[in-house]
């Protein structure tokens, strides 16, 4: 002090402007080292609550300013204010002092009136008499003093329109906080706060990630995994396997009614019945076994280190979980699956072909008995024939393969020609005649039976106009199916070929398979009804095969039943099936309706019928099928 004295005025002005000078480039200096620290530390930060305490380490140990900490701002009754992280000496003190951002006298500390305010609050001195924030706040700031502290700022953290916080820097000089180094450290502020905000958003990316991962790897319905993510498990546990030298058995079940159960109750008790069927499959807790939904009805399980034997286990036990009925809507519907097992490395080495083989394995299961198969060679090849016969359906009727077979019925008590059973042919350019049974179960699951019951209309009715043309009154019988049944434009199809062709009604039959009016009664009955509108005739085809009573058959709107042949050829032989036979014909003639008996082979059948008194026949006996335009000929050559 004494030596300062002593100098002239002159240079004791410019002593005083380079201490001056030398003070603020030191506080520049430090803000710069801070900012250049404090950027690093944001880049590098992963974690929110680390970026504040690293942010806060900065700004002290490389800024050198006594401490610093981030306070957020709580958006409470009492405007309070949440501690997230400080560095200094004894920051514990600043912690305990109860900050709020509310304006009232506490909220005036710098952090509550830069939260308040939005804006940064620049270089406040701590004096020991200022109460400007409380009487406990000059008690504060005095032992704040103690500590060396001198001087305070308060900068807001703000995240788009949000001030979050603020950040609180302390110096220990009264003077510190120049115009450059409140704007230094303003900018230190926004560096964080950008940090911050990064942070939070690649969180939310994280979990909108997630839960598009989910999205793509499991299903909605059920919570179960789905095909894609089932494959890649599969695939992995094949490794595994390999690695260990071990087997694999993979089961693929299916709902086989599913398709009807959707179309009869609807997709809303589709879905219950699947989620309720995922849940049961789930209970039955198979140790190791992963389990997927695969399919709308269709779920995959597969058990590490299983052999054949074991699998054959595991499916029976699925079958006798399974075949509860389940409730959807207050009705108890029969659900059972299907199962298909393949093994690996047995059947197949990569995930896609076991998925195959086992998918064939369960479409050898008897598809009404509900039960299991194992795969064995060759179930896949045909399967790859149905997927290409498929294809090949669908180009038929362009390229004119179909054809029109009949097969005569005969009247028993006077031996003359009645009706004749039009029935499907495809010639295959490649393949030749296909087996009629074939291709149209085919078309049935393909949901192709349309095109070709509109095929098999138009050449029937065509057909019975030349015929008529020529002076031969011709009936035939158009066989439905039960896709048929449900086609609401059907009906109207047939009243547009009355008016095309000028067909008497009465030459038109229709024969419905018994199985098929009993899964749907109502639609059934709706649609017989409407067709018997028609004056056309309406037949119960295969007879004793669906289970049905006569009494359900009388409520419905039909003139004849057909016995199915299962029953017809073996009466001479079988008393059961003799008895059937006789009593059928018994009782629908009790109820009014006429009997025709297919599958007539022998002279000796034919007799027993006749005795019976059944009223048609139809067999191979009377007649092959024949091509539609030999049926002329042969009724001449018959009589
Ligand atoms: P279905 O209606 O029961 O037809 C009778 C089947 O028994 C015919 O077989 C016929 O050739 C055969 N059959 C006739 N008499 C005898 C006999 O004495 N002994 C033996 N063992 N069999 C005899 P096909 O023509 O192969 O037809 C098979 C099934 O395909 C038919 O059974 C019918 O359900 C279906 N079908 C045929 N044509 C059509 C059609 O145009 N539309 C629909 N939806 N189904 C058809
Ligand atoms: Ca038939
Ligand atoms: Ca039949």
């Amino acid at each position: 002090m004494g030596s300062e004295m002593s100098k002239p005025p002159v240079e004791n002005a410019q002593c005083a402007i380079t201490a001056r000078v030398t003070k603020e480039f030191a506080q520049v200096t430090r803000a710069l080292k801070t900012l250049g620290a404090g950027n690093h530390t944001v880049l590098r930060s992963t974690d929110e609550q680390k970026l504040l305490q690293d942010m806060c380490s900065v700004i002290v140990e490389t800024g050198g300013y006594p401490f610093a900490f981030v306070a957020y701002s709580v958006h409470d009754q009492a405007k309070s204010i949440r501690w997230m992280a400080g560095v200094g000496h004894n920051i514990e003190l600043v912690k305990s002092f109860p900050f709020t951002w509310a304006d009232n006298k506490v909220g005036r500390t710098v952090v509550g009136t830069a939260i308040r305010t939005r804006r940064p609050v620049i270089g406040r001195i701590f004096r020991p008499t200022a109460d400007y924030a409380g009487r406990d706040y000059s008690k504060f700031q005095e032992q704040l003093i103690e500590e060396g502290y001198r001087s305070v700022s308060a900068f807001p953290l703000q995240i788009d329109e949000e001030v979050i916080g603020a950040l609180v820097i302390a110096a220990g000089e009264p003077d510190a906080f120049d115009s450059a180094e409140a704007e230094l450290l303003g900018e230190l502020a926004s560096d964080l706060a950008y940090g911050i905000r990064h942070l939070r958003l690649s969180i939310l990316h994280r979990k909108a990630q997630a839960s598009l991962e989910h999205l793509a790897y499991y299903d909605e319905l059920t919570g179960l995994p789905n095909r894609t993510l089932s494959l890649k498990v599969l695939a992995d546990a094949m490794i595994a396997a390999t690695r260990q030298r071990e087997s694999l058995a993979l089961l693929h079940l299916e709902v086989g009614r599913f398709d009807e159960i959707n179309k009869v109750l609807g997709y809303r008790c589709g879905d219950q019945l699947v989620q309720e069927l995922g849940r049961r499959l789930k209970r039955v807790g198979i140790a190791g076994e992963s389990l997927a939904r695969v399919g709308d009805a269709e779920f995959a399980l597969f058990l590490p280190d299983c052999g054949a034997e074991y699998a054959v286990e595991v499916a029976r036990k699925l079958l006798s979980t399974l075949q509860e009925p389940v409730d959807v809507g207050g009705l108890m519907v029969d659900a059972r699956v299907d199962i298909g097992i393949a093994l690996f490395p047995v059947h197949a080495d990569g995930a896609d072909a076991l998925v195959r083989r086992a998918n064939a394995a369960m479409h050898q299961v008897n598809r009404f008995g509900g039960g299991y198969a194992v795969y064995t060679e060759g179930q896949e090849s045909g399967q790859t024939r149905r997927l290409m016969l498929m294809g090949d359906l669908h180009r038929a009727v362009e390229r004119n393969e179909l054809r029109m077979y009949c097969q005569p019925k005969v009247c028993m008590a006077t031996g003359r020609p009645s009706a004749a059973e039009a029935l499907l042919r495809w010639q295959h350019t490649t393949l030749g005649m296909m087996p009629t049974i074939e291709f149209i179960s085919l078309a049935e699951c393909a949901g192709m039976i349309t095109p070709l019951t509109n095929w098999i209309m138009e050449a029937a009715f065509s057909q019975i106009d030349a015929w008529q043309k020529v002076g031969l009154s011709q009936a035939l019988a158009i066989n439905l199916s039960a896709h048929d049944l449900y086609d609401a434009g059907l009906v109207d199809r047939i009243r547009g070929l009355f008016s095309t062709w000028s067909v008497d009604p009465e030459l038109i039959q229709f024969e419905l398979t018994e199985s098929v009016l009993m899964a749907d009664p109502v639609a059934a009955l709706e649609t017989l009804t409407r067709l018997k509108k028609l004056d056309v005739k309406l037949f119960v085809d295969d007879y004793g095969t669906g289970y049905s009573s006569l009494s359900y058959l009388q409520k419905l709107p039909i003139d004849a039943i057909k016995i199915d042949q299962s029953f017809v050829a073996p009466m001479v032989s079988s008393r059961d099936s003799a008895t059937i036979v006789s009593s059928t014909i018994e009782l629908a003639h009790n109820l009014g309706k006429q009997v025709v008996a297919e599958g007539v082979e022998t002279q000796d059948v034919w007799d027993r019928l006749h005795a019976l008194g059944c009223d048609f026949a139809q067999g191979y006996f009377i007649s092959r099928p024949m091509p539609a335009d030999q049926l002329g000929q042969w009724r001449h050559s018959w009589s």
